[in-house]
């Protein structure tokens, strides 16, 4: 009795969730984050309904609100979607699909997790066609970008991507993997997830349950006579030793790793027990990066006077204001959702790692020697980097202060 109840429940709920106003409805949701090229929907059980967010250029935003008896059909049409089981409602779920938005494919990810009030459903979208990867068009200044160039297309090494999550470390490597791709290169990734799919590459994803993580990936990876390996993130010991012996042994490896400068990157790889002497060596450059907002193209309004952010920064020698400079402030238009923003842009530095810097990697290497050491053979850090684009009017002062303190 109770069981025939329950499906007949099962029956309604998908009859609802496949009927015209729930697919309308999470339509609209997907086209309006499209349109505003949103990275996330959230769609939140609430007590009174359904609320939904989302993140748009970083930070989110509500979107709108669906009343209480919308709540399951519409969360289920999204479970349908990924292919999740709409019958478990009180277990975290996670799938993938590829959905048509406006004419163009996106991949989603979406998980599914039971809260008070119902279930929540974070969709991710991985809309990031590869065509549109560039690697000339993350914002790194001229000089960084030609030693970049130059670092990837040696034959063997390590070249690291170093953020914090969010940082836009992906992008930056699926970028350098498409300046890569071409015919005379074997590329093999292993990812967690697989964010951009590039045609030619060949990409895995990992799957710890079943044995298949970093290592054991770049292990297997080694039989198949590749000449560029990227490896998503550089997490132990294991990953890093091996990781390293590929690099070695005529390999060039692109990773990331989670720290908050380029220079804390080498330290971090000492600190998980690399050997000094493999790693000078090996490393041939890394890539600290942030991102932050551009300001609106539409509704920027020009100032004379720089910010008071900025003269104080001016006032503590970190910034020089220069006549030719344009300075411009947020505004809000309905292109830019009220915001003044519209779109990100990496903050990048960039160590070459030279003779003398090599020499000061060591056991006992000291990030802010390391940084400063740089600095001197002109590493433009994070914070210039920020301030270059604030004098030009791509972002202001505060979303590099933000970012990058
Ligand atoms: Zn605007």
């Amino acid at each position: 009795m109770q069981d025939a109840r329950s499906e007949d429940d099962l029956q309604r709920l998908q009859d609802l969730a496949s009927g015209a106003p729930v697919v309308r409805a999470v339509d609209e949701i997907f086209d309006a984050a499209v349109m505003l090229s949103a990275t996330d929907i959230h769609i939140e059980s609430q007590e009174d309904g359904l609320a939904i967010r989302l993140r748009v250029d970083g930070l989110l935003r509500p979107y709108g609100f669906l009343p209480a008896a919308q709540s399951r059909p519409v969360i289920s049409r999204v479970k349908i979607l990924a292919g999740l089981d709409i019958a478990e409602r009180r277990l975290p779920q996670d799938g993938r699909t590829r959905i048509r938005v406006g004419g163009a494919d996106v991949d989603l990810r979406v998980a599914t997790v039971a809260g008070l009030h119902g279930e929540t459903a974070v969709v991710r979208l991985l809309s990031r066609d590869a065509k549109f990867l560039d690697l000339a068009a993350l914002g790194m200044a001229e000089d960084d970008l030609a030693a970049v160039n130059v670092q990837i297309q040696e034959p063997h090494g390590l070249v690291i991507v170093a953020g914090p999550t969010g940082s836009g470390k992906t992008t930056t490597l699926a970028s350098i993997l498409s300046v890569l791709n071409t015919p005379d290169r074997k590329i093999i990734t292993v990812e967690d997830p697989v964010e951009y799919q590039i045609p030619g590459l060949v990409q895995t994803q990992v799957k710890p349950a079943i044995g298949y993580t970093f290592a054991t990936a770049i292990r297997s990876f080694l039989r198949h006579d590749p000449n560029v390996l990227m490896v998503g993130e550089m997490r132990d010991r294991e990953t890093a030793d091996i990781a390293i012996q590929a690099a070695l042994t005529g390999h060039l490896l692109l990773t990331t790793l989670h720290t908050n400068s380029a220079a804390e990157a080498v330290v971090r790889l000492a600190d998980l027990g690399i050997d000094s002497f493999l790693l000078r060596s090996t490393l041939r450059c890394v890539v600290g990066q942030r991102l932050v907002r551009q300001l609106c193209a539409r509704c920027r309004r020009p100032t004379e006077e720089c910010s008071a952010s900025a003269s104080a920064l001016a006032d503590a020698g970190r910034f020089q204001p220069r006549p030719e400079d344009s300075y411009f402030v947020a505004v809000g238009c309905s292109w830019c959702g009220g915001t003044g923003y519209r779109g990100r842009i990496g903050l990048f530095e960039v160590i070459r790692l030279d003779e003398g810097l090599r020499t000061l990697i060591r056991s006992d290497v000291d990030a802010s020697k390391l940084a400063q050491e740089a600095s001197t053979r002109g590493m433009r850090t994070m914070l210039q980097d920020g301030m270059e684009k604030y004098r030009c009017g791509i972002t202001t002062v505060e979303e590099v202060l933000r970012a990058t303190i």
